[in-house]
């Protein structure tokens, strides 16, 4: 594991369902309110920070092309988010997120604009040194895309979405929380 894993120097984390708790397949999160950090998060994060590795969210926010929520509102969760990890000596170095629905754009997951846009962002960062952590397929199969290697966050049996065991096959490992899958890195 330590092997595989080597030489990361920059952790794309995947928003709802890795940081927080998922909405119910069909529900989206537009507000703070309803954004609940899962436990050990800000300590992971923490421990990247640390560790002196980049840290990006890459989120599809596909409720704002329907309509349930504004850029703005997402931007303000990640504002909050920021505050809130600040307190805990953790920090998020970019947040790059997909407003599109399906199909129309080059940028939702597992399409890669998103890692490509943070690529060309931080030009020291490359798929040869980065590491996606995702609790869908999408994330694992953007990860794919570019030749990174991907650690797949396994939710509950309740919220486990359908393609789970693809994106279990596909992944190079398998954790239980960020919390369990940063512990893998060092
Ligand atoms: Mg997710
Ligand atoms: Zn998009």
């Amino acid at each position: 594991m330590k092997e595989l894993f080597h030489g990361i120097r920059c952790v794309f984390l995947d928003r709802d369902g890795v940081l927080n708790r998922k909405a119910a397949e069909g529900s989206y999160i537009g507000r703070w309110i309803d954004f609940h950090l899962l436990p050990g998060v800000e300590a992971a994060i923490a421990a990247l920070n640390r560790s002196g590795r980049r840290v990006i969210v890459v989120s599809n926010q596909r409720g704002v092309a329907l309509g349930l929520y504004t850029p703005a509102d997402v931007e303000a969760i990640h504002a909050h988010l920021e505050q809130h990890l600040a307190a805990h000596g953790a920090r998020i170095d970019a947040f790059y997120y997909c407003p599109h629905d399906l199909e129309e754009c080059d940028c939702r997951k597992p399409k890669t604009g998103l890692f490509r846009q943070a690529f060309r962002d931080f030009p020291e960062n490359s798929a040869e040194n980065s590491l996606v952590v995702g609790d869908s397929l999408s994330d694992i199969e953007a990860a794919r895309n570019l030749g990174m290697p991907s650690i797949f966050i396994e939710g509950d049996a309740d919220t486990r979405k359908s393609g789970a065991d693809r994106a279990s096959e596909y992944a190079d490992a398998v954790a239980g929380s960020l919390a369990e899958a940063v512990t893998l890195l060092d």
